[in-house]
C-alpha cells in the first residue's frame, strides 16, 4: 500500500464538501475552514512507537515536544497562529506513569511556548506507545498561504539551512555516542526538538508576496513535489544554491556520505519552503532584508511538470524513490 495513494483516493471521495464553508481539506499542510474575516485551520499527526520513533534515541520530553511541535509547523505553513490542541495517548497496560508525565512535560513546554492551550483529548490503552495530536489554529483571510496557489515561473525560496535533523538521526543511531563534537550535538537536537519557524510563517504571510507555501517535514524534494502537484506545475533546483546546514557537512563527511542529500532528503527539518512570483521577487527581497527573515532562493517552478535538480554537469529529473514511505 501506497500512503499517498490512499490518501487521494480517500481525497477524491470528498469531493463536493458537505458544509460550504470548509474551504479546502485534504491536500494541504491544514484544512482551512471560513470564519468571518478569519480562517480557521486545523492540523493532525500522530506517532507510533518503533514506527515514528523508539524509545532508545528519543526520551519522552523529546517525543513530547516533537509531537506539538510538528503540528505548530503546519500551522506556521500557512501563515497562522496556533491556539487549541487535543491529544490522544495509548500506552500498554504496564506503562510507567512517570514516562508518559515526561512527555506531556515536552508538550506542554512546547505548546505553552507558542500560546497553545491542550483543551482536550483521549487516553486509550494500545499495544505501543502512540501519540496523536490535533491542532487548531486561525488565520487572517489576506494572509493565508496554501500549497496549490503557485504558478511556473515563481520563484522557490526557503527559510534557513537543511540537512541538520538527518544528521541528528544518522548521529543517534551511530556507534559511538559517548563522546559527541559540538556539530553532532546540535543536530541531534535539532533532530529530536525542532523549531517551528512561527515568526518566519507569521512575515511570509503578511507580506503578501508568497504564491505558495509547505513546511518541509518529509524533505525539501518530497515536500516541493506537493507544491508542484497542487499547483500543477514541475521544478528545477540548483543544487549549489541548497542552503546546507554545518551539521549536515559535519556528519555526512565523517559517515562518507553527501551532505546535500541529507539537505534534500532528510527531512524533518522544519523550514519553510516557499514561492514567489518573480514580478514581486525585488519587493520580497526588500522585505525579507527589512526584517531579519533568513531565507534563500534555491530554484523556479516550470510548465514542465518533472521536478529536476540541477548543477554544472546538466540536470537530472527525480525519480522520488529515495523519500520516506510508510508502507
Ligand atoms: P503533513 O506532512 O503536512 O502533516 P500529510 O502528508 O500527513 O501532511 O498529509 C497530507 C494531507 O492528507 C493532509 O491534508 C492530511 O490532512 C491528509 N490526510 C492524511 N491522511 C489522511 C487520512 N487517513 N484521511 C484523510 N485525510 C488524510
Ligand atoms: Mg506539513
Amino acid at each position: 500500500m501506497n500512503e499517498f495513494g490512499l490518501i487521494n483516493k480517500i481525497r477524491l471521495k470528498t469531493f463536493p464538501h458537505i458544509n460550504h464553508r470548509l474551504q479546502s481539506g485534504i491536500g494541504d499542510d491544514c484544512a482551512v475552514i471560513t470564519d468571518g474575516n478569519k480562517y480557521q485551520l486545523v492540523t493532525t499527526d500522530a506517532v507510533y512507537e518503533n514506527t515514528h520513533f523508539t524509545r532508545r534515541y528519543t526520551p519522552p520530553f523529546e517525543l513530547g515536544a516533537k509531537a506539538a511541535a510538528v503540528n505548530i509547523s503546519d500551522i506556521c505553513a500557512m501563515g497562522g497562529r496556533p491556539l487549541y490542541a487535543f491529544v490522544t495517548v495509548g500506552f500498554p497496560k504496564n506503562e510507567n506513569q512517570k514516562y508518559v508525565e515526561k512527555i506531556y512535560a515536552g508538550l506542554f513546554a512546547w505548546f505553552n511556548a507558542y500560546g497553545v492551550d491542550i483543551a482536550g483529548g483521549d487516553t486509550i490503552k494500545a499495544d505501543r506507545l502512540f501519540l496523536s495530536v490535533t491542532l487548531l489554529g486561525e488565520v487572517e483571510k489576506n494572509r493565508i498561504m496554501l500549497r496549490k496557489t503557485a504558478k511556473a515561473g515563481d520563484v522557490i525560496f526557503v527559510t534557513g539551512k537543511l540537512g541538520a535533523s538527518h544528521a541528528g538521526l544518522k548521529t543517534l543511531m551511530g556507534k559511538n555516542k559517548k563522546r559527541l563534537s559540538k556539530d553532532e550535538n546540535s543536530a541531534v537536537k535539532k533532530h529530536l526538538m525542532p523549531v517551528p519557524k512561527f515568526i518566519a510563517g507569521r512575515l511570509l504571510g503578511e507580506s503578501g508576496l508568497v504564491s505558495a507555501c509547505i513546511d518541509i517535514s518529509d524533505g525539501l524534494m518530497s515536500d516541493l513535489l506537493h507544491i508542484c502537484e497542487e499547483s500543477k506545475c514541475g521544478a528545477k533546483i540548483w543544487e549549489a544554491h541548497v542552503p546546507i546546514a554545518d551539521e549536515a557537512r559535519y556528519v555526512a563527511q565523517k559517515k562518507k556520505e553527501k551532505a546535500l542529500d541529507y539537505a534534500l532528503y532528510g527531512g524533518e527539518d522544519y523550514e519553510l519552503l516557499f514561492t514567489v512570483s518573480p514580478l514581486k521577487a525585488a519587493k520580497f527581497y526588500d522585505f525579507a532584508a527589512g526584517n531579519g527573515l533568513s531565507c534563500k532562493a534555491i530554484g523556479k517552478l516550470t510548465a514542465n511538470r518533472g521536478v529536476f535538480r540541477v548543477n554544472a554537469s546538466g540536470e537530472k529529473e527525480e525519480r522520488f524513490k529515495k523519500t520516506w514511505k510508510h508502507f
